[in-house]
């Protein structure tokens, strides 16, 4: 008889990030964050690559659980199918004692079993590594010895022609070399990971790096509460371990770090810009500021599965442009990477420099971006250390105007160009929707116009 599993694959790799995590996720789940759009966006994208890769082994039986009451079924249900020779299996489930895994692809030929797992990325990551050996684990514990393990992955070297062929689009790499030397570190993590789920509170562990890696960890919200908002954690000048180095030694703020011993001269700049709280230009670039460089806004999108022929996977296309120059705003929305390419090939060609958010895709383009300016002490942004996204440094510029705008984020906007490319779509709709990526890319222009404005 079959227990109820107490460890997936996906809580084994959470138990390896950080074992707070693990034990809250199963003993506190109503204390996680809100899943982000970018997050669910990513499950999303995984799940959709995992179906393709469905057509590199056509024709199997998918055993996918529907829900988690019947774990238990799938796992006699992939039993019985392998016992009756079943070519291919999708979401085989294997158990032994509490661990449970589902293999994404099992195949069986001429006497052997092969297991197969999929990921939507281009790199073999040692987080993955460690999610084939637990399978590999689970599955020969259970009683199914795969004669090989293969990680399915994007080929980063297609070059897409339609239709798109699921042979030319994955690449299938061997990982039982690696897989192998890892088993016997599997039962003590395991053994260990039950101790842990089992105590009657999580284990006390500090925020460190493993809070965003491999995964941002959805605890942040519980573990970082007592983080002030203005807190080291904001600061450019500092290496992520020297942060939290400098935060476990006590020094919360950058006003405590200012009296720290062993600080270099960039991180005592960026303290004293700090403290002052306002946004920060050196006099050069004030000048070429007010010598009317233009701001410009660009948007991309970098689709796993490319759109268009002659891409290849997660090539980062041009989607839409904004260009403020002499009060002008012109918007520009492509249809075509092309296009994207010449608009930007045109502003090279005029020398044209300009202020942006982040660095280009075409890269040749003579620019200006805010972090390299950040970076060459040319402007500071205060609180945009730990802040990544273009939107997140819109938001910091437009912190303190009157605006209570509310604006769609870049997956929202990459979204809605991905829609206007639906033929069938009512004009009024398409209408509509140009409007709302216009209103989106002036609210980021204007986000730069306060560089100008200081
Ligand atoms: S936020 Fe950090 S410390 Fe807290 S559970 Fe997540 S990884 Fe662990």
């Amino acid at each position: 008889m079959l227990k109820t599993h107490k460890i997936s694959k996906s809580l084994y790799i959470r138990g390896i990030q950080c074992t707070k995590s693990l034990y809250l996720h199963k003993n506190r789940p109503f204390l996680r964050d809100r899943l982000k759009a970018e997050q669910r966006a990513k499950y999303e994208r995984g799940h959709a690559i995992g179906i393709l890769a469905h057509q590199l082994f056509p024709g199997g039986l998918n055993l996918a659980p529907k829900s988690p009451s019947q774990y238990k079924q799938a796992v006699i249900k992939t039993a019985e199918a392998i016992a009756a020779g079943t070519k291919v299996i999708y979401e085989a489930s294997f158990q032994h004692q509490q661990s449970l895994v589902i293999l994404d692809i099992l195949q069986q030929k001429d006497d052997k079993i092969m297991a197969f797992e999929v990921k939507s990325s281009r790199a073999i990551t040692e987080t993955y590594i460690q999610d084939a050996a637990f399978q590999y684990w689970v599955m020969t514990q259970s009683g199914v010895i795969p004669d090989d393990f293969f990680l399915v992955t994007v080929n980063p070297e297609y070059v897409h022609k339609a239709p798109l062929d699921p042979q030319q689009y994955f690449t299938i790499t061997s990982l039982l070399d690696q897989i192998l030397p890892l088993q016997e570190t599997i039962q003590p993590r395991i053994d260990h990971f039950l101790h842990v789920l089992e105590a009657p509170h999580s284990p006390k562990v500090k925020i460190g790096r493993q809070c965003t890696h491999p995964y941002p960890c959805d605890f942040q919200g519980l573990c970082w509460k007592k983080v002030p908002i203005h807190s080291i954690f904001n600061l450019n000048f500092f290496t992520p371990e020297e942060k939290f180095q400098r935060y476990h030694q006590g020094y919360e703020t950058p006003q405590q770090l200012m009296k720290c011993d062993g600080l270099s001269d960039d991180q005592q700049w960026e303290i004293d810009r700090y403290i002052t709280g306002s946004l920060w230009i050196s006099d050069t670039l004030r000048k070429r500021i007010s010598d009317t460089l233009p701001l410009l806004f660009v948007d991309t999108l970098k689709p796993a599965i490319p759109l268009f022929e002659g891409m290849k996977p997660y090539e980062e296309i041009i989607t839409l442009a904004a260009i403020r120059k002499n009060d002008q705003d012109r918007f520009h929305l492509f249809s075509h990477p092309e296009e994207g390419k010449i608009f930007l090939k045109t502003l090279e060609e005029k020398a044209m420099q300009c202020l942006t958010f982040s660095t280009l895709p075409c890269h040749n383009i003579s620019h200006l971006t805010m972090s390299a300016l950040q970076q060459a002490k040319q402007l500071y942004l205060p609180g945009s250390g730990n802040k990544t996204s273009i939107r997140e440094m819109a938001q910091l510029l437009y912190g303190k105007s009157k605006t209570n705008e509310k604006q769609m984020d870049t997956l929202e906007a990459g979204q809605l160009w991905m829609r206007l490319r639906d033929n069938s779509l009512p004009e009024e709709e398409k209408k509509q929707i140009k409007v709302k990526l216009n209103a989106y890319s002036l609210w980021h222009l204007n986000a730069l116009g306060r560089v100008e404005e200081v």
